[in-house]
């Protein structure tokens, strides 16, 4: 115990305090630097998101709109019926893929570069188309002139011409098989006008006209037929190059969200790591809690638990159990150093206690007269200087023995000293408490007698004086009933302090009996005077 060593299972206060809080701290600064450090890769990652996506959506931006204007050229150039606005919409189609190739990634550029040459390829084939066209339109537009020469000159019926001259404009807007019909109807005019009967003269002349109607007819199928072939063969085209161009455009899609999608895993696989330090200053509050709670338990109990033991020894004087030696040695030794503090504090308690009772002890005893156990002369002087005076209704009393001198001289100091003894015992016992008793010098004695009137002092007086003469100048003893033969007397002088006098020094009251006392000897002894004013003053 206190040696200051290390005893098994104990830790100093500071390796303690290490051994809590240092993985709470080391955990702290850990965190510290985890949260530093995924804040600034968050930073620096959202920092190139945000610049690569700003860049990436303005190129698919720019992207979205060069592929929305190509598909529209491509479908303008593959369905308008206006030659002109097919070409316009040829150019502009190049155009967009010629300068939107560069922007494209290494992925997409072999669909563009097939788009390219598709549409180089379909280009002749429109061209044909639209030579068709026109082709089949003159040719009908000329066999429909010579059909109305024809119905004139036979003078048939022009109702059905009529009707297909209504309907030529709308046929056109989609010449090809369609127009066999119409080409049919027109035949069937010719023929009719052909076969009717007429003179001779508009006979030989209707039938020139017949007959180059009829090669029209045979050549207009043929350009019909051609129409068709020419349009079949553009329109695969145009199939081809749309699926290159929907190819095209799902490959761009694709390409700009897995770009996209790439910058914003990153961020998120961060964000993830992130979360799973999210556990770091979890674990470091919880430690904290437990460190504080250990803390708690094996520093903050024990010293309060050897405070309430300090306060309980102070208020009760209870001496604290020795406890189990605790985990941490300076609080161990505190508290075991407690407990031999409380045991030599009450020891010392103790023994001040006893010398205390001895030095009242001495005290009283220094204050008595060993010979008579009245109260001795100091203790006098000392009531005297301390008492502060004498209140009205306090009697004052001189005794001295009569004719002592005699008694030393006859019978010697010792046998004197005998009766001085008995004297001092009796006063003593007569006054019971009620006073004081002084041995003022020698054979004579002051006696106080707080709350009492003149007659009480008168009275005490008489039985002071019959007590004393119980005793024998003879062998010194006393009789409890009766005057001895032989009787020791005394002379008092008394005083009471009246209320006229107010507080009485205490030598004004020793004269004031003194002179009684004086007066009591010269009147011869073995009596009691009251003092009045004016008695003569002791000259013994
Ligand atoms: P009186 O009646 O006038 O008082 O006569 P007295 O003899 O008593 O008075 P005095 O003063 O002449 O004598 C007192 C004597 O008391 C003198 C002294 O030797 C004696 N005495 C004083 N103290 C002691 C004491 O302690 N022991 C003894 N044995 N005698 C004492
Ligand atoms: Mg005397
Ligand atoms: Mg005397």
């Amino acid at each position: 115990m206190f040696s200051g060593r290390r005893e098994r299972g104990q830790y100093s206060l500071k390796t303690f305090g290490m051994l809590l809080f240092g993985p709470v701290i080391v955990l702290t600064v850990l965190c510290g630097l985890a949260m530093v450090w995924t804040s600034r890769s968050i930073d620096a990652q959202t920092e190139v998101l945000t610049r690569d996506t700003v860049q990436k959506i303005l190129f698919e931006q720019r992207n979205a709109i060069n592929m929305d204007n190509l598909r529209h050229s491509i479908y303008a150039f593959a369905e308008s019926h206006n030659p002109k606005h097919a070409r316009e919409a040829y150019i502009n189609a190049w155009a967009l893929l010629s300068e939107s190739l560069l922007d494209k990634r290494e992925d997409v550029k072999p669909a563009v570069i097939r788009l390219q040459e598709q549409i180089l390829a379909v280009r002749p084939l429109r061209r044909r188309v639209d030579a068709d066209v026109i082709n089949v339109y003159e040719r009908w537009h000329g066999l429909f002139s010579r059909s109305r020469t024809l119905t004139y000159l036979a003078d048939a019926d022009e109702t059905g011409l009529e009707q297909l001259e209504v309907d030529r404009l709308t046929l056109f807007a989609e010449p090809g098989e369609k127009l066999l019909k119409p080409l049919a109807a027109l035949r069937h005019i010719a023929e009719e006008a052909c076969s009717r009967p007429l003179s001779p003269e508009l006979k030989a002349k209707t039938d020139a006209v017949c007959e180059r109607v009829g090669r029209e007819h045979a050549e207009l199928a043929e350009a019909v037929k051609a129409l068709d072939a020419s349009k079949k063969a553009f329109g695969a085209k145009v199939a081809e190059m749309k699926e290159t161009l929907a190819g095209l455009n799902r490959a761009l899609v694709q390409i700009e969200n897995s770009g996209l999608l790439e910058e914003v895993k990153a961020v998120t696989d961060i964000t993830d790591r992130y979360k799973t330090l999210n556990f770091l200053p979890l674990l470091t509050v919880l430690l904290m809690i437990g460190a504080l709670a250990a803390a708690g338990r094996l520093v903050i109990y024990p010293i309060r638990r050897t405070v309430s033991d300090v306060r309980r020894f102070h208020q009760n004087g209870e001496i604290p159990m020795k406890g189990r030696p605790g985990i941490i040695r300076e609080l161990s030794d505190l508290s075991d150093w407690m407990m031999i503090f409380c045991l030599l504090s009450r020891a010392e308690k103790e023994k001040s206690a006893a010398m205390e009772m001895r030095f009242s002890e001495l005290q009283a005893s220094s204050m008595l007269d060993p010979l008579t156990g009245a109260e001795n002369r100091r203790a006098f002087e000392k009531f005297a200087e301390e008492g502060g005076g004498l209140p009205p209704g306090t009697g004052f009393l001189m005794l001295d023995l009569d004719r002592f001198k005699d008694i030393n001289d006859t019978r010697g100091h010792q046998f004197g000293d005998r009766i001085l003894e008995a004297a001092g015992r009796v006063l003593r016992e007569t006054l019971k408490g009620r006073g004081r008793v002084f041995r003022y010098g020698g054979e004579e004695f002051c006696v106080l007698l707080p709350g009492s009137g003149a007659e009480d002092v008168v009275m005490t007086a008489e039985q002071l004086m019959s007590a004393v003469r119980r005793i024998s100048r003879e062998n010194a003893e006393s009789s409890r009933t009766y005057e001895a033969a032989d009787p020791l007397t005394l002379s008092i002088g008394m005083t009471c302090v009246q209320e006229a006098d107010g507080v009485l020094s205490v030598q004004e009251a020793v004269r004031r009996s003194d002179a009684a006392l004086y007066q009591a000897k010269a009147n011869g002894r073995n009596r009691a005077v009251y003092y009045l004013p004016g008695q003569k003053e002791k000259t013994r």
